[in-house]
């Protein structure tokens, strides 16, 4: 499916909004829409070629989402063994 994301292709490289292609999620995934992100200073630092981020990269990664669709049925993470709603 097509998306939109924040792309750094080289270190040191400005960011920019660009239309990506992304794979559709895997059973043990679930597709998320975000509806909104910030960049912080580890984005900014990899940015500038300071982690082990590659590029090239989509930064971004505190976004806010809404849950569009899963094949799980369990997340298998919490204790109470079903979704969280936030
Ligand atoms: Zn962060």
């Amino acid at each position: 499916m097509k998306t939109q994301a924040l792309v750094v292709l080289e270190p040191g490289d400005p960011f920019t909004l660009q239309d990506i292609e992304l794979d559709e999620p895997r059973p043990d995934e679930c597709l998320l829409r975000i509806v909104a992100t910030g960049i912080c200073h580890t984005d900014l630092k990899s940015a500038a070629g300071g982690t082990l981020v590659k590029c090239p990269a989509v930064l971004g990664h505190e976004g806010g989402e809404v849950l569009v669709s899963t094949l799980m049925t369990r997340c298998w993470n919490c204790y109470q063994g079903g979704f969280e709603s936030y």
